[in-house]
């Protein structure tokens, strides 16, 4: 899917991600085998809305559950995962082995709302205090550095936020894969987006209001003197540094993130920021060399580190610091977080019971360790088998398309074979578990907890910059629904929990399992050859292996699809950003097509299961576009248009009318209103 950055296969608003933590009761269990015949709606014509056609039954009878901003595909598998997760979870708080037990006290921690209560805001004394100290530069710098975490990942998971001034993220290096190295990001915004700060728009200005408020709500709450003053300050500051910030845009832009600063150099390229100081806070003294991300918002951050009164950085770090920790902090905390992000923000209103938001957190601090109890249970060696056999046809199938473009110099066909043959696909989980004995779990601590888990997690990271690249290093929990292409790495994830219902039923005719999880396997797979995997040799390096000739046929295509994206208008004046999702549509448009293929090739002149007088090559675009069910808050649906990589699920199902079988398949004719004449159609692979 892509965007002009590669990534996840859904990528869902960080902000909400850490929110969202769990929804309820399945309205809908996910259909039993193959596609769900009785979630469509076939009184709509394919040709006119195929998305509809696929899913109208679906979209009347379902509603949204009150504590989610959106439901869907993604969503029904997530809750089934949940209920396993969350019984693996509490079994394991029975279990002697000492990773169980670990397990079992977060969670434990996690629940305990009557230790959460009693400690009030005792767990950020020491960071407060430590603040309140602050009583020059270097004392700044140092809290600064002592605050950074591995909380971004601008590449395979597209993570470009974090409230923290800056973010690390630790990779092969661009220019020399053979070696990690760390990747500095912006940072320090409470709002996700530098835009929420600068719109002039209505719903933009009511929004920078309410936030506002909110800043005025966490320092009254915590009984702090001034606040209305001290939260026009904070805000001011949080203006400056979104102004400086880069777009999300120029986040994604791979060329425009590859700058090798020397770490002395940084004194002279970002002044301001005491940079001795604020590394060896961070524990990266002795590192030679850090990619800068954002060269201009590092710098432009900087020069507010050194030119606003250090009141200001105290007063905005107390904020911070509050905010951050507030959804385990005493209730009035907890609710107002839960009001401003999740409710104002992103329209969800209720929110979801505590025992899902504790199986997520403990998930998420814990990963390795909760995968390893959910592939033994859930992920047998023969779905491993079943998905490792569809990877082997698609793969194939996406060689053979590249052998048969008539626009690629030969020169560029081999070295794309090569990256082909080089490509790590990992299936279910990861070739190595990480090892949690050094994390210290508390059953009365969940903050600390909380806490000690970022920075264990950051310590394990910057220890990769001691150790030889990890080819095969996975990116995702197998607990995790979605998939990934790790273009430095040149590698795929697609974790166990992604291959269920509706992407994958190992009892389901494999046409149906070809038109979604081979869709989505196919996506991944052309990410690696994408206007972003074209940056990326087979090694890893960033390098491009096109030749401009290539190149433009590329983006001649490409500027096509953008188009035809650029035309939906999911809210009234609101178009889908066609630019922003382009990578990430033409990699559905690529992965469907050499799904198609590989199915074709596999089951040719094989008996058909013929169910319900649909044709073979109906059932797999009805499964594609099936994948894609989901309904959205509209609230959520405008941070979507404006900040993922991805288009709207709906017109991602709408993706089938690039392909000629489609329309033979459905027998779809001019005049309908998805049809696209023949050269209209993208076919870029
Ligand atoms: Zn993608």
């Amino acid at each position: 899917m892509t965007k002009s950055n590669r990534k996840p296969f859904l990528m869902i608003g960080v902000l909400v991600l850490s929110l969202l933590l769990a929804n309820g009761n399945a309205l809908l269990s996910s259909r039993a085998q193959g596609i769900d015949l009785a979630g469509m709606d076939k009184s709509i014509d394919p040709g006119d809305d195929f998305f509809s056609y696929a899913n109208g039954g679906w979209l009347k009878a379902v509603q949204i559950p009150p504590d989610r901003p959106a439901y869907g595909a993604f969503d029904i598998i997530a809750e089934k995962v949940r209920t396993r997760t969350a019984d693996l979870i509490k079994g394991a708080g029975k279990s002697n082995d000492p990773e169980a037990k670990k397990i079992g006290d977060y969670y434990d921690a996690f629940m305990n709302e009557g230790a959460i209560e009693t400690k009030g805001l005792t767990p950020i004394k020491t960071e407060l205090d430590e603040i309140n100290n602050i009583a020059d530069r270097a004392a700044l710098a140092r809290v600064l550095g002592s605050q950074l975490r591995a909380d971004v990942d601008p590449l395979n998971n597209t993570n470009f936020y974090t409230d923290r001034l800056f973010g690390i993220w630790v990779s092969p290096d661009l220019n020399n894969p053979t070696h990690n190295v760390p990747y500095l990001l912006q940072g320090g915004l409470g709002l996700p987006d530098r835009d929420n700060y600068l719109s002039t728009e209505k719903n933009g200005v009511e929004l920078q209001g309410k936030y506002r408020e909110h800043i005025v709500t966490v320092l009254k709450l915590a009984n702090i003197a001034d606040a209305e003053a001290k939260a026009a300050r904070i805000y001011d500051l949080e203006k400056m540094i979104a102004t400086a910030h880069a777009t999300r845009t120029d986040s994604a832009d791979i060329q425009k993130a590859n700058n090798p600063w020397a770490t002395k150099d940084f004194a002279n390229k970002a002044p301001g920021l005491d940079w001795t100081t604020y590394f060896k806070a961070a524990g990266l003294a002795g590192q030679p060399t850090i990619v800068v991300w954002h060269p201009g918002a590092v710098t432009g951050i900087c020069a507010l580190v050194a030119n606003q009164s250090l009141d200001v950085w105290k007063e905005y770090l107390t904020f911070r610091a509050i905010d951050r920790a507030a959804g385990l902090l005493p209730k009035p905390f907890a609710t107002e977080r839960f009001n401003f992000y999740s409710t104002t923000l992103n329209g969800i209103p209720q929110q979801s019971e505590r025992w899902k938001r504790g199986v997520n957190n403990t998930s998420a601090a814990l990963g390795d360790a909760v995968g390893k109890l959910y592939v033994k249970q859930y992920f047998p060696p023969d779905a491993k088998a079943k998905i490792r056999a569809m990877v082997k046809n698609i793969v194939a199938a996406f060689g053979k398309r590249i052998d048969n473009l008539n626009w690629m110099t030969p020169a560029t066909k081999a070295k794309a074979k090569a990256k082909l043959g080089t490509l790590y696909v990992g299936v279910g989980y990861p070739e190595h578990w990480r090892d949690y004995s050094g994390l210290k779990v508390l059953r009365d601590d969940p903050l600390g907890n909380s806490q000690r888990s970022e920075l264990f997690d950051y310590q394990w990271t910057l220890s990769k910059l001691r150790q030889p690249v990890d080819k095969t290093e996975w990116w995702l929990n197998p607990q995790t629904v979605n998939a990934l292409n790790l273009p430095i790495q040149n590698g795929l994830n697609f974790p166990a929990a992604m291959l269920n219902p509706p992407f994958f039923d190992p009892n389901a005719d494999p046409v149906e399992n070809y038109g979604s999880i081979g869709a989505v396997i196919g996506h991944e797979i052309s990410h690696s050859f994408d206007d972003q995997g074209s940056q990326f040799d087979a090694n890893g390096r960033l390098f491009n292996w096109w030749t401009p000739q290539d190149l433009e046929h590329f983006r001649a295509a490409a500027d096509r699809l953008a188009a035809q994206f650029d035309a939906y208008e999911p809210l009234p004046g609101v178009h889908v950003n066609g630019k922003l999702t382009l990578s990430e549509n033409i990699a559905d448009v690529a992965g469907l097509s050499a799904a198609y293929d590989a199915y074709r090739t596999a089951y040719a002149g094989k008996p058909s299961a013929n169910k319900n007088a649909l044709t073979d090559d109906q059932r797999f675009f009805i499964a594609f576009g099936q994948s894609w069910r989901a309904k959205m808050r509209p609230e959520f649906l405008r941070v979507i248009l404006a900040t993922d990589g991805h288009a709207p699920d709906q017109y991602r199902a709408d993706t089938v009318r690039n392909l000629e079988a489609w329309y033979q398949a459905f027998n779809i004719q001019p005049g309908r209103k998805l049809y696209l004449a023949p050269e209209a159609r993208v076919r870029v692979w």
